[in-house]
């Protein structure tokens, strides 16, 4: 602990000089506060000045056990002394075929392949990747755009960002790098609120106008994360589905944030039923300890991939398969699975909507909003950083608010008490920043 903080600000200005953030200008010119962490276990951060926070946000979705889990640190452990990593092209290991295994058991059939990569962006270009190839396989080269709603997120990379939202920032400035898709209305249905053909027909439309060029249609299954983070009924996932098999499109569902039980079902696609052709994950397959996805296909997909004139699936990481992510992944999998984490998920779910309820009563509030281990509060205005992430920090707490939405997916191990810090200081924070 560095009571002082000098510590802390001298590692601030060391990061300062050469290190860039998400989203944010470089260096000096980033702005904002900067917070130092020197360590964390459970579902506390410790600041290098000694403070501890309680962590709201998973690490962006995928500390799902919260950090040092010993099971997880002994899987690791344990790999490191096997093979920290080894090249997977004509080599093949355990964890990466235990992986797969639990993987093609746990997901909707009958996903039957798996291919593992290195980020949820990197999944979502195999995702696409695959169902082009899948088309060219089955002799249809026209049939090279995806179908997607509006106010989706898929990531970063060129093929992932040609697929979010056009006005969620990125488009304008990448127009010479990105494909152009086709954008249906979000879904206007909430997570509640029963989906009607009239929700549905803006993106029936759209898929029945472009069907002979559309590839895909890739969604986000019932909650849309980083764009919106709003639920939206199954139905409309329900009616998607049909209508891709109606017109002979591929389901692409990107479970990247929905996945391992966050919305209350263990996928997204659970909620409805369905199962897609296509489907990544990633953030929380290792528990958050390191960087790994997947994406799965059926094998109808596969076969039509490998009936390319490639004859293969035309990528390859160099990282791809890492054994030691895999074996972590494998060990949090059997961790989460082992656990009523349907039952944690649903009492979180209670206690979020109980301790983000008075929020809604503040003036500069337009919705409050939960939906399984996830909670909302959408700010009428943006909400200034450099006022509600101090105020945060100073409440004990680690949320990280992005434009008008004040936002946590705790870890599963979250206790009652630690929830009721957190949603207070939420809504405490939110109440000093409308001021
Ligand atoms: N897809 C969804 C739904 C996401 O929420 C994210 C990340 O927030 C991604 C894809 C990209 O994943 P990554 O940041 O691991 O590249």
């Amino acid at each position: 602990p560095d009571p002082r903080g000098s510590a802390a600000a001298r590692l601030v200005a060391r990061d300062r000089a050469v290190v860039w953030h998400p989203y944010a200008a470089a260096g000096a010119a980033a702005g904002g506060p900067l917070f130092a962490v020197a360590s964390a276990s459970g579902v506390r951060l410790r600041l290098t000045d000694g403070r501890e926070l309680i962590d709201g946000m998973s690490s962006w979705w995928a500390a799902i056990h919260g950090y040092r889990h010993p099971v997880l640190d002994a899987a690791a452990h344990a790999q490191l002394d096997t093979m920290a990593h080894v090249m997977f092209g004509g080599l093949t290991h355990e964890p990466a075929v235990r992986l797969a295994e639990t993987l093609v058991a746990i997901t909707p059939a009958p996903l039957a392949k798996v291919f593992l990569c290195d980020s949820g962006s990197v999944s979502v270009e195999v995702a696409i990747k695959m169902a082009l190839q899948y088309w060219l396989g089955r002799g249809r080269p026209r049939r090279t755009r995806l179908l997607t709603v509006r106010r989706g997120y898929h990531g970063d990379t060129s093929g992932a960002m040609a697929v979010c939202d056009p006005d969620g920032g990125m488009h304008h400035l990448f127009t010479g790098l990105l494909s152009r898709h086709l954008f249906a209305p979000a879904p206007p249905c909430g997570f509640d609120e029963p989906c009607t053909d009239a929700h549905v027909a803006p993106f029936a439309a759209l898929l029945a106008a472009h069907a002979d060029e559309t590839a895909a249609v890739i969604l986000e299954p019932v909650l849309q994360g980083t764009g919106a983070m709003r639920g939206y009924h199954p139905g409309f996932l329900t009616r998607v589905r049909e209508l891709c098999d109606e017109h002979g499109v591929l389901l692409i569902a990107d479970e990247i944030a929905t996945g391992f039980g966050r919305t209350g079902e263990l996928f997204g696609c659970d909620h409805a039923g369905i199962s897609p052709d296509i489907m990544c994950v990633g953030k929380a397959l290792t528990g958050g300890y390191l960087t790994m996805a997947a994406t799965l296909c059926t094998d109808e997909v596969a076969d039509g991939v490998c009936a390319s004139e490639a004859g293969a699936f035309m990528h390859g990481p160099t990282f791809m398969a890492n054994p030691l992510a895999a074996a972590i992944a494998s060990a949090n999998l059997e961790l989460l699975l082992g656990s009523p984490w349907r039952e944690t998920v649903r009492r979180i779910e209670a206690e979020l909507a109980a301790g983000l309820a008075p929020a809604a009563e503040l003036p500069g509030v337009a919705e409050v909003r939960t939906l399984g281990a996830v909670g909302v509060i959408e700010t009428r205005e943006p909400v200034d950083m450099a006022v509600i992430q101090p105020r945060l920090v100073e409440l004990g707490v680690w949320v990280r608010p992005f434009g008008r939405l004040v936002y946590t997916m705790p870890p599963y191990v979250t206790g009652t008490a630690d929830i009721a810090t957190l949603t207070a200081a939420m809504v405490e924070a939110v109440a000093t920043a409308s001021r």
